[in-house]
């Protein structure tokens, strides 16, 4: 009998997971013993950490893309479509024309997805960089403000690369400095808890560059409303900030189909965090954003996760009992300017301790984007 194994989702770890089977399962691939579909909503993988960029005009949309078909081993089946639906029962996905799909082992890997329409105001007065059209758009702004109030609000919270806001003040503040605007731009930071990082030992590193910057930081401040003409953001806290730009990390969310099969809450699935297995349906695991392990939304962990999940897989096909476990290993790189970047790295045990900044770290963070595509193929 045939073992179908279906991997929804075709990003950072469904991709890699893909790869992963194709090259530890060839044998059973060849012999016609099992068979690997990778379903994805779109015919591109797309790279997100390039949207970091993408406002400073550093780097284009397109190279954030290629085709998910090149990128997976031609051993795996690439389904271009939406599941709308799971059954875990019944081991059945439907797909939005209505066609279904049996399998043995499925893999979520369905990522986050944005939710601005959680605050009034928001999607009209706020801008972002989380979005390939969010950037896009962000860059046009960007590039013509040369005076004001730049406010940078972190509303939703988990999200995704939980560094990337800090990343996009520190860049900014350079950036304006290296065009002799620094003075006629004031930058403020917005965080929902009483630091500046969900992590303390980031938000310790993090708070004296902030100052020493002169980027404005204000905690405790869950954003409750965007007034697009009057240029405000209030807060829960009755807090008020006047803003020429906002730009946001919008409120995250997982997938609905997710609630609706009853895996978790909210889009996210939960897991047990060191075998990745969904606690309420057999056969089912999930990895990346989606699922609930308590470390960052992060492609380093999508990655990380899908070696785990690839091992179990290939031994529970092949009889054998599954060993593989995540220790919750991230790695992250850190831009600390347009120039320099800090490390980290961290899993369950050790927390982050982040790395002085340096240009070599900020050329070993565009390297690793670069050579994100062997990544993703399962070649580094
Ligand atoms: C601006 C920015 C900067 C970032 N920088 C970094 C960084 O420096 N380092 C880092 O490690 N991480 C970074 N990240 C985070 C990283 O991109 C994500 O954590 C990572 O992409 C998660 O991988 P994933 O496989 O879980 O989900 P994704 O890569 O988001 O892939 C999910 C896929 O599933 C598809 N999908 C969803 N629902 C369905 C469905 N029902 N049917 C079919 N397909 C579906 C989606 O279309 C998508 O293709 C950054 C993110 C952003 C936004």
């Amino acid at each position: 009998m045939t073992d179908r194994v279906v991997i929804v989702g075709g990003g950072t770890g469904g991709s890699v997971l893909a790869n992963d089977l194709a090259d530890r399962l060839e044998p059973e691939l060849d012999a016609g013993d099992v068979e690997v579909t990778l379903v994805n909503d779109g015919p591109d993988h797309v790279y997100k950490p390039v949207w970091l960029y993408v406002p400073f005009g550093q780097r284009e949309p397109a190279d954030g893309r290629r085709r998910l078909d090149e990128l997976v081993d031609d051993a795996v089946d690439v389904r271009i479509d939406r599941v709308t639906d799971i059954d875990t029962e019944a081991k059945r996905l439907r797909f939005r024309d209505g066609s279904s799909m049996e399998y043995d082992h499925l893999v979520l890997a369905t990522g986050s997805t944005l939710d601005p329409e959680q605050i009034p105001g928001l999607a009209a007065g706020g801008h972002d960089y989380y979005s390939e059209s969010g950037a896009v758009a962000l860059r046009e702004e960007l590039l013509a403000f040369t005076e004001g109030e730049l406010v940078l609000s972190v509303i939703g919270t988990p999200h995704m690369c939980p560094a990337a806001p800090l990343e996009f003040v520190f860049m900014a503040d350079d950036w304006f400095r290296q065009r002799g605007l620094r003075e006629d731009v004031e930058i403020t930071y917005t965080y929902p808890i009483q630091r500046v990082h969900g992590n303390p030992h980031i938000a310790e590193w993090a708070k004296p560059i902030m100052d020493e910057r002169d980027i404005n930081v204000e905690t405790f401040f869950n954003a409750e409303s965007v007034d697009p003409d009057a240029g405000r953001i209030a807060s829960m806290e009755g807090t008020e900030l006047d803003y020429d730009l906002l730009v946001t990390i919008p409120p995250h969310a997982g997938v609905d189909l997710v609630e609706e099969a009853g895996l978790g809450d909210d889009g996210w699935v939960d897991v047990d965090k060191h075998t990745l297995e969904a606690e309420a349906a057999d056969d089912v695991y999930a990895l990346g954003d989606v699922a609930t392990t308590g470390v960052p939304k992060a492609g380093s962990v999508a990655h990380y996760q899908a070696g785990v999940v690839g091992q179990r897989l290939a031994s529970d096909i092949r009889g054998r009992p599954a060993t593989a476990t995540y220790d919750g290993k991230t790695l992250c790189f850190i831009e600390t300017g347009m120039d320099a970047a800090s490390f980290v790295e961290f899993d369950y045990e050790n927390p982050p301790s982040p790395a002085p900044p340096s240009q070599k770290l900020h050329w070993s963070k565009l390297a690793y984007n670069e050579s994100y595509w062997l990544t993703a193929r399962g070649l580094l």
